[in-house]
């Protein structure tokens, strides 16, 4: 029976479906390293973004946009904080792991700074690339406090649960700000 099973086993290894990607020998078992890969991910991403809201904070010349991202700035800086006390809970090193995402978001935010000419135009552009860059966060602190309330670390998902209500805040301000001058403006320019 056993050596059955076994057959059976190594011969659906051997046939991965076409079109099915074939697991890495590192690849994740268990959502305990799901989430373990996904609290790397967003550490590299929040890390990242400490050194690029400075520009946006430069590029910015609304004052109120300014103060909304450089808040946001200290915030993560708290978040990097916060995530490396939610590694300690998992009793694993705080690791950074590049995220793709992140990197493209950040990329095309660089890119729409040359694309605009400075003033309120540049403010919305800086608007629009933030407020992805904090979607991107708010499903990730979504899933992640999911997985770490389902494996049984409520502490965890506490902190994980405050970045994901800041998160949630800066798109809000960012949506506040728009909505008061900036984009009126640009569109006044027209
Ligand atoms: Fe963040
Ligand atoms: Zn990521
Ligand atoms: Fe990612
Ligand atoms: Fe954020």
């Amino acid at each position: 029976m056993k050596t059955t099973d076994n057959k059976t086993a190594a011969t659906a290894k051997e046939t991965i479906p076409r079109g099915v990607t074939k697991p890495k020998s590192n690849a994740a078992s268990g959502l305990t390293e799901l989430f373990e890969d996904g609290l790397k991910d967003i550490y590299w991403a929040e890390k990242a973004l400490t050194k690029a809201l400075p520009t946006m904070v430069k590029n910015a010349s609304s004052v109120e946009l300014k103060d909304a991202l450089d808040n946001h700035l200290t915030e993560t800086e708290e978040q990097i904080t916060r995530l490396e006390e939610v590694f300690k809970i998992v009793a694993k090193k705080a690791t950074a792991k590049k995220c793709d995402a992140m990197e493209g978001l950040i990329e095309e935010a660089k890119g729409m700074l040359e694309e605009t000419e400075i003033g309120v135009v540049r403010d919305a552009a800086i608007i629009a690339a933030s407020q992805k860059i904090e979607h991107y966060e708010i499903a990730t602190y979504g899933t992640l406090r999911q997985f770490a309330e389902t494996l049984g670390l409520p502490e965890a998902a506490t902190l994980l649960e405050q970045t994901l209500d800041e998160e949630k805040g800066a798109d809000k301000m960012l949506t506040q700000v728009a909505v008061n001058a900036i984009n009126l403006e640009a569109a006044e320019i027209e």
